[in-house]
């Protein structure tokens, strides 16, 4: 039996299941401070007999195994979360392998194993939520460099009737600053999901999205594209982003036929939770190896 953890930064899930996908037990848990929220995860897994667990968390964390902060989360807005070490956490309450990733390269790992991208040795996720993130799949594997990806901060033109200074506090203006809820609902001063009928909204978040996705494609040649998070509940930002994505390519690469291209998650909500799932099953399967 493998345990998953896919930590956000409203909620965490806490799964167990195998290396199939499937997941036998789960629960959610609000994400408050470390010692409440640690406390509540210890407790779930205390009740199974797992082999290895494997965490898909939100970051910046650090996924350099040679560095001595391995398996912290480090610069974070979530102030109590800044230098938590998760995984020194759960390794020496569990003495168990532990895999660690970011929740977007877990869910990119789900959906490329069992989604919308199986069977394709390449795929990018992307998340439009609270914040916005990217993980990938390159040549079969996790794209990991110094440090993960961090798809989404980089920087987009603006859209001509955008006069928003941007939510990143980072650097404002970036995609995320731009494009994710918050953004949005600080823009047009109303959530997301109360502004349906506002088509000016959705033009200009596909107006976005289409710069980013093509960026991500000139960079990376990704075979699929999945977009999930709370803001793409909105479907019709998909008609937008097909609109302008060609656009902007300007036939300079050819780009698939886009509707099976650019789509949804393939295991909905679960593609974290999954691909967290498979990182406990890598993190046994490393360790096996080593032996
Ligand atoms: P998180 O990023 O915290 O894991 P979500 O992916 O659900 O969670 O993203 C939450 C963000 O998505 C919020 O800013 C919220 O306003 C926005 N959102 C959620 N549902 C919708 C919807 N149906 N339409 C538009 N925006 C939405
Ligand atoms: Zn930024």
């Amino acid at each position: 039996m493998l345990g998953a953890i896919e930590a956000g930064g409203t909620k965490f899930v806490c799964a167990v299941g195998d290396e199939s996908g499937k997941i036998t037990e789960r629960i959610q848990i609000p994400t408050t401070v470390p010692e409440e929220t640690m406390e509540s995860v210890i407790q779930f897994f205390k009740q199974y007999s797992v082999q290895a667990i494997g965490i898909g968390s939100f970051g910046p964390i650090d996924v350099n195994t040679e560095s001595p902060t391995y398996g912290n989360i480090t610069s974070t807005p979530k102030l109590a979360w800044k230098d938590f070490p998760f995984v020194q956490t759960i390794k020496e309450t569990f003495s168990v392998p532990v895999g660690f990733n970011t929740d977007v390269n877990a869910a990119a790992l789900g959906e490329a194993t069992f989604g919308a991208a199986k069977g394709l040795d390449s795929c990018v996720y992307i998340t439009v939520g609270t914040g916005i993130g990217a993980g990938a799949i390159v040549q079969g594997n996790l794209l990991q460099g110094l440090s993960h990806p961090e798809m989404g901060h980089i920087l987009v033109r603006r859209h001509p009737n955008d006069s928003y200074e941007g939510k990143c506090p980072y650097h404002h203006d970036c995609f995320e600053g731009l494009a994710a809820g918050p953004a949005i609902e600080e823009r047009w001063g109303q959530k997301g999901k109360d502004l349906v009928e506002r088509e000016e909204v959705w033009e200009m978040e596909g107006y976005y999205i289409a710069q980013a996705l093509m960026q991500y494609i000139l960079i990376l040649s990704p075979k699929k594209i999945i977009l999930g998070g709370g803001v793409m509940n909105q479907k019709q930002v998909f008609s937008y982003i097909y609109k302008f994505l060609p656009e902007l390519v300007n036939q300079y690469v050819s780009l698939p036929e886009l509707s099976g291209y650019i789509v949804s998650p393939g295991l909905g909500d679960d593609a974290g939770i999954t691909g967290s799932l498979l990182l406990a099953y890598q993190a046994l399967q490393n360790e096996k190896s080593y032996k």
